[in-house]
C-alpha cells in the first residue's frame, strides 16, 4: 500500500527521524492557518506548498511550489488544490490533487549551501537481505544517476538479524562526504529510518531528498513511503490511511469484495481459482496469441455471487475481448461454479464478448452440460489446450 508523503513523513518521525514539518490542507484558508501555525511553531518565514498524490517528480510537474509570504501560499494553494498534476511518473491525464502539504522552508541560507542526498531502504531478495541505498546526488532522478554515474550510488546491505551496524551508519556519513555535527546527525538519521522500516513492516522507502540544511541538520524532505500489505493488520493506523482515490476503482471495489484483482493491459478477462492456476492461465492466454486483461483469483468459493461480481469487475474494462474462466473444482463443485456463470450471464443482461469456460474437478461432466445445454453464448473446454484453442479461435 502506497502512502501520501505527509503521512509517510509522519511514521518517520514516529520513530525518531527528523522530517521537514508540514500540515497538511485541503482548502487555501486551509492552507493559510497551517503556514501562520508553522510559523509559530519553527519560526519559518518561507514554506512550501507541495501536491499530495501518489506519484513523484511532482516538483517537476509544477506540484511544489515555494510560497514568500501568506498571501502567495493562498494563491499557490488555489492553483495546485483541484489541479490534474502530470509528472514523469503519472499517466498523460495525471492525478487529481485533493490536498496539499503546506511545509517550512529548510534551504535557508547560512554557514554553508544545503545539501541534497538520496536514500532508500529496500529488501534485496537476491541476497535475503535489507539494503540501504544512497548518493550525493539527491533531488534528481535516481534512474539517471543510475546511468550517467553509477559509481555516486552506495549500498549497504543490513543482516535482518543483526540490523543495522553502528559501524555501517558511519560507513554511510563517511561516504556521503560528511563531517563534525553533519556525520553524527547522519549517523543518528540512517539509524532512525531503518529502525522505521523495520518496525512499520514497509517494503520500500524513498527518501529524495534527505537535506544537509545549511546548519548541519539532517533532515527528510520527502518521503516515498510503501507498506507491506500483508503486514497491515499489525498497523490498523496504518491501514487507515489508505486514500482509495489514489487506487485504481475497480482494484478498491474488487478488494471491498474480498477478491484479488489487478488490473492489466491486455485483452482476455480472466476469472480463476488460486493464485497458481491464475498464473499458469495468463500463460496459457499469451501462448494461444492474446494478453492477459487481468490477474483475478476468485478464491475457494467460487459461488454464483462471487462469479457475478467477477464478471461485473472484468467487463468493466473496456478492452475486454473475451474472458477465460478457469475453474478447478476441488473445494467448490464445479456444477455450482457453471450455475454461478450461468445464472449471472443471464442476471447481467448485458455480456457481449464471447466466454470460454474450463471446470475441471468435482462434477466437472456435469458442469459441462450444465454450461452446454444454457442456450448462452459460452463455450465449455475440457482441457487446458482446448481453452486456448477457443481463446485463439475467439480473438482471430
Ligand atoms: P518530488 O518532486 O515529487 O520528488 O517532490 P520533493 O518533495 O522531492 O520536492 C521537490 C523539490 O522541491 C526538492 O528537490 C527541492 O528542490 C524543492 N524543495 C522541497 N522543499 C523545499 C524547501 O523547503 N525549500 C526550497 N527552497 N525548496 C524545496
Ligand atoms: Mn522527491
Amino acid at each position: 500500500m502506497n502512502l501520501h508523503e505527509y503521512q509517510g513523513k509522519e511514521i518517520l518521525n514516529s520513530f525518531g527521524v527528523e522530517i521537514q514539518r508540514g500540515i497538511v490542507a485541503e482548502t487555501p484558508e486551509e492552507a493559510v492557518e497551517a503556514a501562520k501555525k508553522l510559523t509559530e511553531e519553527t519560526g519559518t518565514g518561507w514554506h512550501v506548498v507541495k501536491a499530495q498524490v501518489h506519484a513523484g517528480g511532482r516538483g517537476k510537474g509544477g506540484g511544489v511550489k515555494l510560497a514568500k509570504n501568506l498571501k502567495e501560499v493562498e494563491e499557490i494553494a488555489g492553483e495546485i488544490i483541484g489541479m490534474n498534476l502530470v509528472t514523469p511518473q503519472t499517466s498523460e491525464e495525471g492525478k487529481k490533487v485533493n490536498q496539499v502539504l503546506i511545509t517550512e522552508d529548510v534551504y535557508y541560507p547560512g554557514d554553508s549551501e544545503p545539501e541534497e542526498y538520496y536514500m532508500s531502504v529496500l529488501l534485496n531478495r537476491a541476497t535475503g537481505k535489507n539494503m540501504i541505498m544512497y548518493s550525493t546526488e539527491g533531488g534528481m532522478d535516481i534512474e539517471t544517476v543510475a546511468d550517467e554515474t553509477p559509481h555516486l550510488i552506495f549500498n549497504e546491505e543490513v543482516d535482518p538479524a543483526l540490523g543495522l551496524m553502528p559501524f555501517q551508519a558511519r560507513r554511510i556519513a563517511f561516504n556521503l562526504g560528511l563531517s563534525g555535527k553533519a556525520f553524527k546527525q547522519m549517523t543518528k538519521f540512517v539509524t532512525a529510518l531503518y529502525k522505521a522500516y523495520t518496525e512499520s513492516d514497509s517494503s520500500l522507502f524513498e527518501i529524495n531528498p534527505v537535506l544537509k540544511t545549511s546548519d548541519d541538520k539532517i533532515i527528510a524532505v520527502d518521503a516515498k513511503v510503501t507498506l507491506d500489505d500483508n503486514a497491515l493488520f499489525r498497523h490498523k493506523d496504518y491501514a487507515a490511511m489508505r486514500d482509495t482515490r489514489e487506487e485504481n476503482p475497480v482494484e478498491v471495489e474488487a478488494r471491498e469484495a474480498g477478491l484479488s484483482y489487478v488490473d492489466l493491459d491486455g485483452n482476455v478477462g480472466c476469472m480463476v481459482n488460486g493464485a497458481g492456476l491464475a498464473m499458469a492461465t495468463m500463460d496459457l492466454i499469451k501462448q494461444a496469441g492474446g494478453e492477459p486483461a487481468n490477474f483475478l483469483d476468485v478464491g475457494g468459493t467460487a459461488d454464483a455471487e462471487r462469479v457475478e461480481k467477477a464478471f461485473n469487475l472484468i467487463l468493466k474494462d473496456p478492452s475486454v475481448k473475451a474472458i477465460l474462466v478457469n475453474i478447478f473444482g476441488g473445494i467448490v463443485r464445479c456444477d455450482r461454479v457453471a450455475q454461478g456463470v450461468v445464472d449471472a450471464y443471464k442476471n447481467m443482461g448485458n455480456i457481449d464478448v464471447p466466454i470460454i469456460v474450463r471446470l475441471q474437478g468435482t462434477n466437472a461432466d456435469k458442469a459441462k452440460e450444465l454450461i452446454d445445454n444454457s442456450g448462452l453464448a459460452v463455450e465449455s473446454a475440457v482441457e487446458f489446450q482446448e481453452a486456448a484453442d477457443k481463446v485463439h479461435k475467439v480473438l482471430s
